[in-house]
């Protein structure tokens, strides 16, 4: 009987090196010895020769249960492995009620045992009149991270948190590694703008970027970071859609406050001058995706403020998205299936070093910033076996086959140059390149490690 479970075999992509003609040997789920060349007797092996064994993605930011609540897990951690996503970190935002209590976090917790078919970790929230000292409770559960919002998406779902609540929330943090994660858009300049917009009948959805103006934007965001620099608290601004809010991130970095900013990739893949006219509302995202900055934002990569790339994918089903007015259609896009392809292929057409940029950005990155590397995001001995296996071929995309129950996709019919040829989360093969192999319970919660 061998001693080892799996071995798997390709290039492989690890923190320090991408070795080809590489191996990586697995037991009870976990990396006990990568090598080169000959490999080690082992009960199953795994041959991806020709292609690229990437840390399993994981995705920093997941909608799974806006619509279905926790039962949204399981279509959304189905769509994840079939996307190399191992591990999502999913949004508090859940229907009905949001993760703001240790209880609502432990029933989370249980649903995730129950429906995932990949590892989660999780956000957690406040509300403008919950009891505070839930926050320490969560933190001390594994809340990776807490996220509130500066705009009202949903009275009691995904509130605006006022901002005496949120410095609360920030001094309470203040001495923990722990990030708060904000939604930025000033809610005050964004409700009066599209009412000036509806008043003048410009609901289309060339209006929308407009009727969310990058100052609603950069004003949130500023207020944020100023908290953090009061509090002394990690600040993180989930999305920013235009290198001046990346810019303002690196002015406060620079001034010595923790402070980061995330990158998801449709931000960075699509411009709405180019495509708002083909895809309409199917793209519409919170804050928008806006016309000529997209080479401006490939270029922030490069610098510091961009920490990590995530999907924000949303599971809204295409009935709702098909209204008349663009202002009526829910923000968020399915996005898990094509995170790691859009990336590779636009990294690739970029010509910049693919494999290593996207385990970076998908794996490594965030699996630091939420607290659970080296368990998580690189290929290095005592870590869990999460891989995902990409071929280098071009393939068209087509949302007709998704896995996340959505069926429709902004990115239907492109041609990527990356396809996941195999999902594995912690030694088991979960998605072979044309189907699901896992089942819903084999995912676990992943809580944030103690600094
Ligand atoms: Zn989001």
């Amino acid at each position: 009987m061998p001693e080892i479970d799996l071995v798997v075999s390709g290039s492989v992509v690890t923190p320090e090196s991408y070795q080809e003609d590489a191996w990586i040997a697995v037991k009870n789920g976990k990396i006990v010895s990568i090598g080169i060349g000959d490999k080690p007797a082992a009960e199953r092996s795994y041959d991806a020769s020709g292609c690229v064994i990437l840390p399993g993605v994981i995705d920093g930011q997941t909608h799974a249960g806006s619509q279905f609540g926790f039962a949204g897990l399981e279509q959304t951690t189905r769509s994840a492995v079939a996307g190399g996503i191992t591990t999502i970190v999913d949004m508090p935002y859940d229907q009905p009620d949001p993760v703001y209590t240790l209880q609502i976090m432990r029933d989370k917790i249980a649903a995730i045992e129950k429906h995932a078919y990949g590892d989660v970790a999780l956000y957690a929230t406040i509300t403008n009149d919950s009891d505070l000292s839930e926050v320490g409770l969560l933190r001390d559960a594994g809340a990776c991270a807490f996220k509130i919002s500066s705009f009202e998406n949903h009275p009691s779902r995904f509130p605006r948190i006022r901002n005496d609540r949120a410095l609360a929330l920030l001094n309470l943090l203040a001495d923990t590694d722990v990030p708060t994660g904000l939604h930025n858009e000033d809610q005050e300049i964004v409700r009066a703008t599209m009412a000036e917009f509806v008043a003048q009948n410009r609901t289309g959805p060339e209006d929308h970027e407009f009727s969310r103006p990058e100052s609603a934007e950069l004003v949130a965001t500023a207020t944020f970071l100023e908290m953090g620099r009061a509090a002394g608290a990690h600040v993180h601004i989930v999305h920013l859609s235009s290198p001046a809010g990346f810019e303002l991130v690196r002015r406060y970095q620079s001034d010595g406050v923790r402070a980061t900013g995330e990158m998801c990739v449709h931000y960075l893949h699509f411009d709405a001058a180019e495509d708002m006219t083909r895809l309409g509302t199917l793209m519409k995202v919170n804050p928008p995706i806006r016309s000529g900055v997209r080479d401006g934002l490939w270029d922030e990569l490069e610098k510091s403020g961009a920490e990590f790339v995530s999907s924000d994918h949303s599971a809204w089903p295409l009935e709702r998205k098909k209204v008349k007015s663009s202002f009526d259609a829910p923000a968020g896009i399915p996005g898990l299936e094509t995170l790691l392809p859009a990336f590779f292929t636009g990294l690739s057409q970029r010509r910049k070093d693919a494999p290593r940029l996207a385990a970076l950005y998908l794996s490594e990155r965030p699996a630091k910033f939420f607290g659970i590397w080296p368990r998580k995001g690189g290929i290095q001995v005592g870590a869990d076996a999460d891989f995902a296996i990409v071929r280098n071929e071009e393939w068209k995309f087509d949302a007709s086959q998704t896995l996340d129950g959505l069926n429709w996709s902004p990115y239907d019919g492109e041609i990527f140059s990356a396809r996941i040829q195999a999902t594995f989360v912690r030694g088991r093969l979960v998605w072979n390149g044309t189907q699901i192999e896992g089942s819903p319970g084999h995912g676990v919660f992943i809580p944030r490690l103690p600094s």
